[in-house]
């Protein structure tokens, strides 16, 4: 089943034709990876998937309902997450408690709430720190729950990041750049959360300048230049895709 589709997307700023007419598909259980130059219109591909910037023109589908003109709150509510290119914590708070606000997104809608009305209810910040720590442990935070975000070393500060997205209970989980900064045993690490998180059955839609974790990981890879798709494929075809070694990994 396809839980994401683009039709014809075009995103213009003035003059500039940040996005010109992109399609695509996304399969459920997938991890996609969106690869280009820069400047190409990755981040702003990812804006319009999350309501921060509006489409000039074309369609956004998730689960067959339409999303391209939805603020981003209710595109969060619905279960779309995202992190950041630059990290956004709350800094004043610790890693537990940024979790716990991210899960707050969806208590109106997701398990937290189903458990709370199923009358097992204990305390629902109970349940939402239990859950939390679940999290934590997930992407190897747990022994830092009370440490101000502030003080996180600069990798593990991208972890929390993806722990408050995967705290939403997002089905689609828009990962920007996450190995960016980080060294090798860092960026591995990452790559095997990013494994574990398919495992959830989370679809996983990745911007990653790091090729060797993108042909590694990826299900499909979608090539961008200038705005405009130029290849889409299994990994492998896109690594010999004469277009894409001429706009993009023949520059590496
Ligand atoms: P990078 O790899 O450098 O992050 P990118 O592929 O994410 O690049 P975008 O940031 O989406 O590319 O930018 C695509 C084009 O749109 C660029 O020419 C950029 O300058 C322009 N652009 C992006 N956001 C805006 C904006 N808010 N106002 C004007 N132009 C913008």
């Amino acid at each position: 089943m396809y839980i994401l589709e683009v039709r014809q997307l075009t995103k213009h700023f003035g003059g500039i034709k940040a996005i010109e007419d992109v399609s695509f598909k996304i399969k459920e259980g997938d991890i996609v990876s969106i690869i280009g130059p820069n400047g190409a219109g990755k981040t702003t591909l990812f804006n319009c998937l999350t309501g921060i910037a509006i489409p000039t023109k074309g369609n956004i589908y998730f689960m067959n309902m339409e999303i391209s003109n939805l603020p981003s709150h209710r595109i969060a509510e619905l279960g779309i997450a995202r992190t950041f290119q630059n990290i956004r914590l709350f800094s004043e708070m610790t890693v537990l408690e940024n979790v716990m606000v991210s899960q707050h997104t969806r208590v109106k809608y997701g398990l937290i709430s189903a458990i709370i009305r199923g009358g097992n209810y204990r305390n629902k910040e109970q349940i939402i720190t239990e859950k939390a720590f679940e999290y934590l442990e997930l992407v190897g935070l747990e022994n830092y729950a009370n440490t101000m975000a502030s003080n996180l070393p600069y990798g593990n500060q991208r972890r929390l990041e993806i722990a408050r997205a995967l705290a939403t209970e997002a089905k689609i989980i828009l990962l920007d750049e996450p190995t960016a900064g980080m060294n090798p045993i860092e960026t591995s690490e990452v790559m095997s959360l990013i494994k574990k998180i398919k495992e959830l059955g989370k679809t996983i839609i990745l911007i990653e300048h790091d090729m060797r974790l993108v042909m590694n990981i990826s299900d499909r890879v979608i090539v961008l230049d200038h705005g405009v798709k130029i290849a889409e494929g299994p990994p492998e075809d896109v690594k010999n895709d004469p277009l894409v070694i001429e706009a993009y990994l023949g520059r590496e």
